[in-house]
């Protein structure tokens, strides 16, 4: 027997209902879009979390936030109609800037106990050299979210919603941008998907800047395909929700 026959990766293919949650607008989509798209014409429902407001990510410093906050949803609305994104969530939480963690996790505990997803994405909050705080505080918050789903003595941000939930199971996690991956995904038949979705975010990155992003997931989609029976992958780390503590 080995660790693999108790705590098997589970089958992302298996999710029906997906909560993907991101530090900023466009993380779940260039660390993700090229399997949630896939996924998403499997028949698997897809709602994404937005951590932060995302503004100090707008190029264009003349526009007030309020237009900042409307270009950021415009162009995110356009690549979830890419993706098929059923539905979005934010939090609003300042980027880059001073908020509580234990705020942000009551606010995915809340998310999860109200939309009961069987599969979770988020970034790799262990990802060697990841200096964004954001980035590590929603990867560890969206797994500390995952263990505790089912604690509600863990409260969220409504008591209500911790009252009315009956607890549900989550299959897994899936963290993206990591460097450890367990599991390539095949995305050769949605990359040109991916990479849509990826130049709708046009608040975010003048021309040069999105053509050495697009550059950077054209090698990398590649080279992490090499060695697999297909050209272009995603890596993911897939966990079931036990192996999210103590390593056992
Ligand atoms: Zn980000």
């Amino acid at each position: 027997m080995t660790i693999e026959t108790i705590l098997p990766m589970p089958d992302i293919f298996s999710a029906k209902r997906i909560l993907c949650i991101q530090p900023h607008y466009d993380d779940n989509d260039i660390g993700a879009a090229g399997i949630l798209t896939q996924l998403a014409r499997n028949g698997a429902e897809l709602f994404y979390l937005t951590a932060t407001d995302d503004l100090m990510g707008v190029v264009d410093a003349t526009l007030s936030n309020e237009d900042a906050a409307a270009a950021l949803k415009r162009d995110q609305f356009a690549a979830a109609r890419i993706v098929g994104v059923k539905e979005q969530y934010w939090c609003g939480y300042p980027d880059a800037g001073e908020y509580n963690y234990f705020d942000l996790r009551r606010d995915f505990l809340k998310h999860i106990r109200i939309l009961k997803p069987d599969f979770v994405f988020a970034p790799d909050a262990w990802l060697t050299y990841e200096g964004h705080r954001d980035h590590i505080q929603t990867g560890l918050a969206a797994a500390e979210a995952v263990m505790f789903a089912g604690l509600t003595k863990i409260a969220s941000s409504d008591p209500k919603v911790d009252s009315a939930y009956e607890g549900h199971s989550i299959h897994g996690i899936a963290l993206y941008f990591t460097r450890e991956p367990n599991f390539i995904a095949d995305i050769s038949s949605t990359w040109e998907d991916k990479i849509g979705t990826v130049r709708c975010y046009e608040a975010q990155f003048d021309p040069e800047g999105m053509e050495q992003l697009v550059f950077a997931l054209d090698m990398k989609s590649q080279q992490v395909a090499q060695g697999q029976s297909f050209a272009r992958g995603e890596p993911l780390k897939v966990l079931h929700t036990s192996a999210l503590h103590v390593g056992i």
